[in-house]
């Protein structure tokens, strides 16, 4: 199906929002609510075109409902983004116009921080709406969603371990994290203590000063490419999308690649080029769900241990799914596709029938 039409997409809803005082443009895709509400982030950015706004709303919208349905959250999938220019653009009005929309879709949109919003900002979108995650501490928030999303990468790096080695632990086990963010950051923490070595590259200097000083006994590689050929057991893209494309999987020497970056498959047939070479590959949004999981947990009232329970079942999700994937005989990104669709048809049957 076309990504540019939301007819042939499937999604349940798309809405345009236009505020012209405050100079909000913005779309709100919603493309399942068969769980529970849609809940997804706000995605800031200063898109070419509406078209290229609406094509990446759908898309995200559903990979959010993919992500929730696997996190085991009683919550669809829906995405919004903002048209503009995040440094520029952002104002308390505009911040406030796109709350008012928010709130106008009565529940069956929860929104949260994405590329270009932060903390600060749902802190202002609160103020119109009650249908906003990812607010900061002092606001009743959740907070910094990396620290979950690195512990529940660190859980699904585990099944994957114990898929292929026998055992779910990285002791012993070389892993290459590329991209030393708030993610990579708290991931490097977990491996050390588990008893991996690590091998580290970032872009900022600033990140590579902190690992030297923190942990001295990591070692650094120049750029991701240098990873991708070091000698390492395990690949954690933790920078930006598309850290696997063709010229980098067909170098890669590690046996597993489990990391935080969102869609990290450049493109579609990258996941069998994957399973040809013998590599595993635990699906990005199965393993970075930790981070949602955090979020979502702030529409009960924020409970650190119950969300890092729910973040820590990713060690399940990803047992499962690779079982899944061995008896289906197709890649785990398909296995994991196969699963959620599996959930959001039964869950949404029972919802017909109450
Ligand atoms: P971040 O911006 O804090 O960190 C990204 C790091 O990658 C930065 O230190 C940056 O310098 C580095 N980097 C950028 N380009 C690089 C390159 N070419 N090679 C090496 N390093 C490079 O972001 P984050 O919050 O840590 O998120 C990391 C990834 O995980 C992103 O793709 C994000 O979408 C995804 N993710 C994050 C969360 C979360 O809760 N923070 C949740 C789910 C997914």
């Amino acid at each position: 199906a076309s990504t540019e039409d939301p007819d042939s997409t499937g999604h349940e809803q798309v809405v345009f929002c236009q505020d012209k005082q405050s100079g909000l443009k913005a779309i709100i895709g919603i493309y399942s609510t068969a769980l529970g509400p849609a809940l997804g982030g706000t995605r800031f950015y200063p898109y070419a075109s509406e078209a290229d706004a609406l094509h990446d709303v759908l898309d995200l919208s559903r990979g959010m409902a993919y992500k929730n349905a696997l996190a085991g959250l009683d919550l669809g999938g829906g995405k919004a983004v903002i048209w503009g220019d995040p440094e520029k653009d952002k104002s308390e009005s505009l911040l406030r116009a796109y709350g008012r929309f928010v709130q106008s879709l009565g529940g069956r949109y929860y929104t949260a921080c994405d590329v270009g919003t932060y903390v600060a900002d749902m802190d202002v979108v609160a103020r119109e709406t009650r249908f906003v995650t990812g607010r900061s501490v002092e606001h009743g928030g959740a907070g910094d969603s990396s620290v979950l999303t690195a512990w529940g990468v660190f859980q699904g790096m585990r099944a994957a371990a114990e898929h292929v080695w026998g055992s779910p632990t990285l002791a012993g086990r070389r892993v290459g994290v590329s991209g030393l963010g708030k993610v990579g950051k708290h991931l490097t923490a977990h491996l050390i203590e588990d008893g991996a070595s690590v091998v580290a590259t970032d872009v900022d200097q600033r990140a590579i000063d902190w690992v030297r000083e923190a942990y001295p006994q990591v070692d650094l590689v120049d750029d991701a490419a240098a990873m991708v050929a070091a000698d390492i057991d395990v690949y954690a893209p933790c920078a930006l999308g598309g850290a696997l494309a063709d010229d980098t999987v067909s170098v890669l020497r590690a046996k597993v690649v489990a990391g935080a970056a969102n869609n990290q498959l450049a493109h579609p047939g990258i996941e069998k080029q994957l399973a040809d070479r013998g590599v595993l590959y635990a699906p990005d949004y199965v393993v970075n769900a930790g981070g949602v999981i955090q979020v979502a947990d702030e529409i009960e009232g924020f409970n650190f241990e119950r969300a890092k329970l729910r973040a820590t079942r990713i060690y399940d999700t990803t047992r499962e799914i690779l079982r899944l994937a061995d008896a289906e005989g197709v890649p785990p990104a398909v296995a994991a596709d196969r699963l959620a669709e599996r959930r959001m048809a039964e869950i949404g049957r029972l919802r017909t029938i109450h």
